[in-house]
Protein backbone atom coordinates (compact mmCIF):
# COMPACT_ATOMS: atom_id res chain seq x y z
CA UNK A 1 0.00 0.00 0.00
CA UNK A 2 2.85 2.36 0.74
CA UNK A 3 4.66 1.55 -2.56
CA UNK A 4 0.90 2.32 -4.17
CA UNK A 5 0.34 5.44 -2.87
CA UNK A 6 3.71 6.65 -3.12
CA UNK A 7 3.53 5.84 -6.96
CA UNK A 8 0.16 8.03 -7.19
CA UNK A 9 1.35 10.84 -5.34
CA UNK A 10 4.28 10.68 -8.17
CA UNK A 11 1.91 10.52 -10.83
CA UNK A 12 -0.24 12.99 -9.82
CA UNK A 13 2.44 15.86 -9.38
CA UNK A 14 3.60 14.82 -13.14
CA UNK A 15 0.42 15.18 -14.75
CA UNK A 16 -0.32 18.47 -12.76
CA UNK A 17 2.78 19.68 -14.25
CA UNK A 18 2.08 18.69 -17.88
CA UNK A 19 -1.58 20.17 -17.85
CA UNK A 20 -2.09 23.04 -20.30
CA UNK A 21 -5.26 24.27 -18.88
CA UNK A 22 -7.51 24.64 -16.16
CA UNK A 23 -10.07 21.57 -17.79
CA UNK A 24 -6.95 19.65 -17.76
CA UNK A 25 -5.44 20.40 -14.23
CA UNK A 26 -10.08 19.36 -13.38
CA UNK A 27 -9.33 15.96 -15.14
CA UNK A 28 -6.23 15.27 -12.84
CA UNK A 29 -8.28 16.05 -9.83
CA UNK A 30 -10.73 13.60 -11.05
CA UNK A 31 -8.45 10.54 -11.07
CA UNK A 32 -6.72 11.20 -8.14
CA UNK A 33 -8.60 12.92 -5.76
CA UNK A 34 -12.46 12.43 -7.22
CA UNK A 35 -15.11 10.38 -5.70
CA UNK A 36 -13.43 7.59 -7.09
CA UNK A 37 -9.98 8.46 -7.88
CA UNK A 38 -6.79 6.35 -6.76
CA UNK A 39 -6.07 8.59 -3.70
CA UNK A 40 -9.35 8.41 -2.45
CA UNK A 41 -9.87 4.69 -3.05
CA UNK A 42 -6.99 4.14 -0.81
CA UNK A 43 -7.92 6.43 1.62
CA UNK A 44 -10.66 4.10 1.90
CA UNK A 45 -9.39 1.03 1.56
CA UNK A 46 -7.47 2.05 5.16
CA UNK A 47 -10.09 0.28 6.91
CA UNK A 48 -8.95 -2.93 5.30
CA UNK A 49 -5.33 -2.33 7.59
CA UNK A 50 -4.31 -4.15 10.58
CA UNK A 51 -4.51 -1.93 13.60
CA UNK A 52 -0.83 -1.34 13.73
CA UNK A 53 -0.33 -0.41 10.05
CA UNK A 54 -3.11 1.91 9.83
CA UNK A 55 -2.15 5.34 11.61
CA UNK A 56 1.23 5.16 9.68
CA UNK A 57 -0.15 4.24 5.99
CA UNK A 58 -3.27 6.92 7.37
CA UNK A 59 -0.50 9.45 7.73
CA UNK A 60 1.08 9.09 4.76
CA UNK A 61 -2.51 8.83 2.76
CA UNK A 62 -3.18 12.46 3.44
CA UNK A 63 0.50 14.06 3.19
CA UNK A 64 -0.10 12.18 -0.20
CA UNK A 65 -3.10 13.93 -0.33
CA UNK A 66 -2.47 17.62 0.71
CA UNK A 67 1.15 17.74 -1.34
CA UNK A 68 -1.82 17.25 -4.81
CA UNK A 69 -4.15 19.64 -3.55
CA UNK A 70 -1.38 22.28 -3.28
CA UNK A 71 0.20 21.55 -6.35
CA UNK A 72 -2.62 21.61 -7.96
CA UNK A 73 -3.49 24.85 -6.42
CA UNK A 74 0.18 26.42 -7.11
CA UNK A 75 -0.20 25.14 -10.74
CA UNK A 76 -3.91 26.64 -11.25
CA UNK A 77 -2.71 30.03 -10.20
CA UNK A 78 0.11 30.16 -12.56
CA UNK A 79 -2.10 29.20 -15.30
CA UNK A 80 -4.06 31.77 -14.23
CA UNK A 81 -0.88 34.55 -14.48
CA UNK A 82 -0.03 33.33 -17.96
CA UNK A 83 -3.34 33.80 -18.86
CA UNK A 84 -3.31 37.27 -17.98
CA UNK A 85 -0.26 38.06 -19.44
CA UNK A 86 -1.25 37.14 -23.02
CA UNK A 87 -4.24 38.85 -22.92
CA UNK A 88 -3.21 42.56 -21.47
CA UNK A 89 -5.64 44.30 -19.39
CA UNK A 90 -6.52 46.85 -22.15
CA UNK A 91 -9.89 47.25 -23.48
CA UNK A 92 -9.38 49.32 -26.41
CA UNK A 93 -12.99 50.46 -26.97
CA UNK A 94 -13.29 52.09 -23.71
CA UNK A 95 -13.17 56.00 -24.61
CA UNK A 96 -9.56 57.59 -24.15
CA UNK A 97 -8.31 59.80 -21.20
CA UNK A 98 -8.19 63.78 -21.94
CA UNK A 99 -4.64 64.52 -21.58
CA UNK A 100 -5.39 68.47 -19.98
CA UNK A 101 -2.70 70.89 -21.63
CA UNK A 102 -1.83 74.16 -20.05
CA UNK A 103 -3.04 77.21 -21.83
CA UNK A 104 -2.89 81.09 -22.29
CA UNK A 105 -4.29 83.54 -19.52
CA UNK A 106 -7.09 85.44 -21.32
CA UNK A 107 -4.76 88.44 -20.49
CA UNK A 108 -1.57 87.21 -22.09
CA UNK A 109 -3.37 86.08 -25.19
CA UNK A 110 -5.15 89.46 -25.44
CA UNK A 111 -2.11 91.68 -24.54
CA UNK A 112 0.17 89.37 -27.27
CA UNK A 113 -2.48 90.01 -29.63
CA UNK A 114 -2.40 94.31 -29.08
CA UNK A 115 1.26 93.94 -29.14
CA UNK A 116 1.51 92.03 -32.18
CA UNK A 117 -0.52 94.49 -33.90
CA UNK A 118 1.64 97.52 -33.49
CA UNK A 119 4.79 95.45 -33.65
CA UNK A 120 3.51 94.49 -37.29
CA UNK A 121 3.13 98.24 -37.81
CA UNK A 122 6.97 99.24 -36.80
CA UNK A 123 6.93 99.74 -32.87
CA UNK A 124 9.23 97.40 -30.80
CA UNK A 125 8.59 96.31 -27.28
CA UNK A 126 9.81 97.42 -24.33
CA UNK A 127 9.56 96.98 -20.48
CA UNK A 128 10.28 98.27 -17.58
CA UNK A 129 10.32 97.69 -13.32
CA UNK A 130 7.16 97.35 -11.51
CA UNK A 131 8.90 99.11 -8.77
CA UNK A 132 8.85 102.36 -9.56
CA UNK A 133 10.40 105.70 -8.22
CA UNK A 134 8.32 108.80 -7.88
CA UNK A 135 9.93 110.60 -10.29
CA UNK A 136 9.50 108.07 -13.17
CA UNK A 137 5.98 107.59 -11.97
CA UNK A 138 5.19 111.30 -11.84
CA UNK A 139 7.27 113.61 -12.23
CA UNK A 140 8.86 113.04 -15.41
CA UNK A 141 5.45 112.46 -16.78
CA UNK A 142 4.70 116.00 -15.67
CA UNK A 143 2.39 115.28 -12.78
CA UNK A 144 2.28 117.98 -10.51
CA UNK A 145 3.29 117.77 -7.08
CA UNK A 146 -0.39 118.15 -5.48
CA UNK A 147 -1.86 115.91 -8.36
CA UNK A 148 -4.86 113.56 -6.87
CA UNK A 149 -3.42 110.83 -8.33
CA UNK A 150 0.19 110.66 -6.10
CA UNK A 151 -1.92 110.62 -3.13
CA UNK A 152 -1.59 107.32 -0.85
CA UNK A 153 -5.69 106.79 -1.90
CA UNK A 154 -4.32 105.44 -5.55
CA UNK A 155 -0.60 104.22 -4.79
CA UNK A 156 1.11 101.89 -3.42
CA UNK A 157 3.78 103.43 -1.67
CA UNK A 158 7.36 100.84 -0.82
CA UNK A 159 8.84 103.69 1.17
CA UNK A 160 9.78 107.32 0.90
CA UNK A 161 10.30 107.15 -2.50
CA UNK A 162 9.77 103.57 -3.96
CA UNK A 163 6.00 102.44 -5.37
CA UNK A 164 4.66 99.85 -7.11
CA UNK A 165 3.83 101.98 -10.67
CA UNK A 166 0.23 103.15 -11.48
CA UNK A 167 0.44 102.81 -15.01
CA UNK A 168 3.38 101.68 -17.92
CA UNK A 169 4.21 105.20 -18.98
CA UNK A 170 7.18 105.32 -16.93
CA UNK A 171 8.82 103.35 -19.30
CA UNK A 172 8.34 105.86 -21.59
CA UNK A 173 10.36 107.47 -19.75
CA UNK A 174 13.31 104.46 -19.13
CA UNK A 175 13.26 104.55 -23.33
CA UNK A 176 13.68 107.83 -24.24
CA UNK A 177 16.36 108.59 -21.75
CA UNK A 178 18.40 105.09 -22.84
CA UNK A 179 18.12 106.65 -26.65
CA UNK A 180 17.63 109.80 -28.85
CA UNK A 181 14.41 110.02 -31.58
CA UNK A 182 13.06 108.72 -33.54
CA UNK A 183 11.59 106.22 -30.83
CA UNK A 184 8.86 103.99 -31.80
CA UNK A 185 7.82 101.50 -28.91
CA UNK A 186 4.89 99.34 -27.22
CA UNK A 187 4.93 98.56 -23.45
CA UNK A 188 2.91 95.87 -22.26
CA UNK A 189 2.84 95.40 -18.91
CA UNK A 190 1.01 95.02 -14.65
CA UNK A 191 0.72 97.97 -12.93
CA UNK A 192 -1.04 98.32 -9.20
CA UNK A 193 -3.81 100.82 -8.06
CA UNK A 194 -4.94 101.26 -4.23
CA UNK A 195 -8.50 100.98 -5.23
CA UNK A 196 -12.18 99.44 -3.56
CA UNK A 197 -11.77 96.18 -5.03
CA UNK A 198 -15.39 95.66 -7.12
CA UNK A 199 -16.81 94.22 -10.00
CA UNK A 200 -15.29 97.12 -12.10
CA UNK A 201 -11.76 97.57 -10.59
CA UNK A 202 -9.09 95.72 -9.49
CA UNK A 203 -5.70 96.21 -7.03
CA UNK A 204 -3.65 94.54 -10.27
CA UNK A 205 -4.38 95.44 -14.34
CA UNK A 206 -2.60 95.04 -17.54
CA UNK A 207 -2.08 98.02 -19.49
CA UNK A 208 -0.44 98.41 -23.29
CA UNK A 209 1.12 101.63 -23.60
CA UNK A 210 2.26 103.26 -26.91
CA UNK A 211 4.77 105.92 -27.94
CA UNK A 212 6.07 107.35 -31.39
CA UNK A 213 8.73 110.65 -31.33
CA UNK A 214 10.33 111.80 -33.88
CA UNK A 215 10.49 114.59 -36.11
CA UNK A 216 7.27 115.98 -37.68
CA UNK A 217 4.90 113.02 -35.32
CA UNK A 218 1.38 114.97 -35.78
CA UNK A 219 -1.94 114.21 -34.28
CA UNK A 220 -3.10 113.04 -37.81
CA UNK A 221 -0.23 110.25 -37.59
CA UNK A 222 -2.08 108.94 -34.02
CA UNK A 223 -5.50 108.79 -35.91
CA UNK A 224 -3.90 106.53 -38.42
CA UNK A 225 -2.50 104.30 -36.49
CA UNK A 226 -5.18 103.92 -33.71
CA UNK A 227 -7.81 103.29 -36.63
CA UNK A 228 -5.42 100.49 -37.73
CA UNK A 229 -5.13 99.22 -34.71
CA UNK A 230 -8.94 98.89 -33.99
CA UNK A 231 -9.68 97.89 -37.29
CA UNK A 232 -7.33 94.38 -37.11
CA UNK A 233 -8.40 94.01 -33.35
CA UNK A 234 -11.82 94.84 -33.47
CA UNK A 235 -12.70 94.49 -37.07
CA UNK A 236 -13.09 96.37 -40.27
CA UNK A 237 -16.40 97.86 -39.71
CA UNK A 238 -15.70 99.50 -36.04
CA UNK A 239 -16.23 103.15 -35.71
CA UNK A 240 -14.03 105.39 -33.89
CA UNK A 241 -14.50 108.71 -32.41
CA UNK A 242 -11.95 110.99 -30.48
CA UNK A 243 -13.28 113.22 -26.93
CA UNK A 244 -11.51 115.76 -25.75
CA UNK A 245 -9.59 114.77 -22.31
CA UNK A 246 -7.02 115.75 -20.06
CA UNK A 247 -3.65 113.79 -19.27
CA UNK A 248 -0.90 115.20 -17.33
CA UNK A 249 2.13 113.73 -19.89
CA UNK A 250 -0.35 114.77 -23.33
CA UNK A 251 -1.49 118.10 -25.04
CA UNK A 252 -3.93 117.86 -26.34
CA UNK A 253 -5.25 114.83 -25.19
CA UNK A 254 -7.90 112.53 -26.06
CA UNK A 255 -10.30 109.84 -25.02
CA UNK A 256 -11.14 107.37 -27.87
CA UNK A 257 -14.50 105.35 -28.14
CA UNK A 258 -15.35 102.92 -30.60
CA UNK A 259 -18.51 102.01 -31.72
CA UNK A 260 -20.21 99.59 -29.29
CA UNK A 261 -19.78 96.14 -31.45
CA UNK A 262 -22.81 94.39 -28.77
CA UNK A 263 -25.59 96.95 -30.10
CA UNK A 264 -24.17 97.96 -33.17
CA UNK A 265 -24.48 102.10 -31.82
CA UNK A 266 -28.39 101.33 -30.50
CA UNK A 267 -27.48 101.98 -27.25
CA UNK A 268 -27.25 98.60 -24.67
CA UNK A 269 -26.42 98.08 -20.97
CA UNK A 270 -22.99 97.79 -21.64
CA UNK A 271 -22.35 101.09 -23.21
CA UNK A 272 -24.82 102.34 -20.95
CA UNK A 273 -27.21 103.40 -24.18
CA UNK A 274 -24.97 105.89 -25.59
CA UNK A 275 -23.69 103.37 -28.31
CA UNK A 276 -20.25 103.95 -27.69
CA UNK A 277 -17.36 102.12 -25.78
CA UNK A 278 -14.46 103.71 -24.24
CA UNK A 279 -11.05 102.07 -24.76
CA UNK A 280 -8.03 103.93 -24.57
CA UNK A 281 -6.08 107.57 -24.16
CA UNK A 282 -4.09 109.67 -25.84
CA UNK A 283 -2.68 112.20 -27.32
CA UNK A 284 0.29 114.49 -28.28
CA UNK A 285 3.26 113.87 -25.80
CA UNK A 286 3.05 116.95 -23.37
CA UNK A 287 6.59 118.81 -24.36
CA UNK A 288 7.18 119.04 -20.43
CA UNK A 289 7.99 115.48 -20.50
CA UNK A 290 10.12 115.75 -24.03
CA UNK A 291 12.08 118.13 -21.42
CA UNK A 292 12.59 115.42 -18.97
CA UNK A 293 14.32 113.11 -21.34
CA UNK A 294 16.45 115.95 -22.37
CA UNK A 295 14.58 115.64 -26.37
CA UNK A 296 14.29 118.82 -27.71
CA UNK A 297 10.38 119.76 -27.98
CA UNK A 298 11.53 122.40 -31.27
CA UNK A 299 12.75 119.53 -33.12
CA UNK A 300 10.76 116.54 -32.14
CA UNK A 301 7.27 115.87 -31.41
CA UNK A 302 5.64 112.50 -30.61
CA UNK A 303 1.92 110.96 -29.90
CA UNK A 304 1.81 108.24 -27.19
CA UNK A 305 -1.34 105.84 -26.09
CA UNK A 306 -2.65 103.84 -23.45
CA UNK A 307 -5.44 101.02 -22.78
CA UNK A 308 -6.62 98.81 -20.40
CA UNK A 309 -5.69 95.23 -21.23
CA UNK A 310 -8.50 94.27 -18.49
CA UNK A 311 -10.87 96.62 -19.70
CA UNK A 312 -10.64 95.65 -23.40
CA UNK A 313 -10.92 91.95 -22.92
CA UNK A 314 -13.97 92.17 -20.90
CA UNK A 315 -15.78 94.15 -23.38
CA UNK A 316 -14.87 91.59 -25.69
CA UNK A 317 -15.48 88.23 -24.05
CA UNK A 318 -18.63 90.07 -23.00
CA UNK A 319 -17.00 89.74 -18.90
CA UNK A 320 -18.51 91.44 -16.06
CA UNK A 321 -16.67 90.97 -13.43
CA UNK A 322 -12.88 92.01 -13.78
CA UNK A 323 -12.05 89.76 -10.56
CA UNK A 324 -13.29 86.49 -12.95
CA UNK A 325 -9.23 87.08 -14.35
CA UNK A 326 -7.66 87.31 -11.11
CA UNK A 327 -9.26 83.86 -9.53
CA UNK A 328 -7.81 81.29 -11.55
CA UNK A 329 -10.86 79.17 -11.38
CA UNK A 330 -10.78 76.68 -14.28
CA UNK A 331 -14.10 76.70 -15.28
CA UNK A 332 -13.39 80.38 -16.47
CA UNK A 333 -10.40 80.25 -17.85
CA UNK A 334 -10.93 76.94 -20.15
CA UNK A 335 -13.35 78.81 -22.33
CA UNK A 336 -10.27 80.86 -23.66
ZN1 LIG B 1 -24.11 98.98 -26.78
Amino acid sequence: MRDELEQAGRQALEEISRAKNESELEQVRIRFLGRKGKVTLLLRSLGDLSDEDRPAMGKLANQVKEKIEKSLAQRVQALGSQVREAVPSLDITLPGRKWWTGGLHPLTQATQEIVEIFTSLGFRVATGPEVETEYYNFEALNFPKDHPARDMQDTYYLGDDLLLRTHTSPVQIRVMESQGPPVRVVMPGRVYRNEEINPRSFTVFYQVEGLYVDQHVTFGDLKGVLAAFVERFFGPKTSLRFRPSFFPFTEPSAEVDIGCFICQGKGCRVCKRTGWLEILGAGMVDPAVLEAVNYDPEEVSGYAFGMGVDRISMLRYGIDDIRLFYENDLRFLQQF
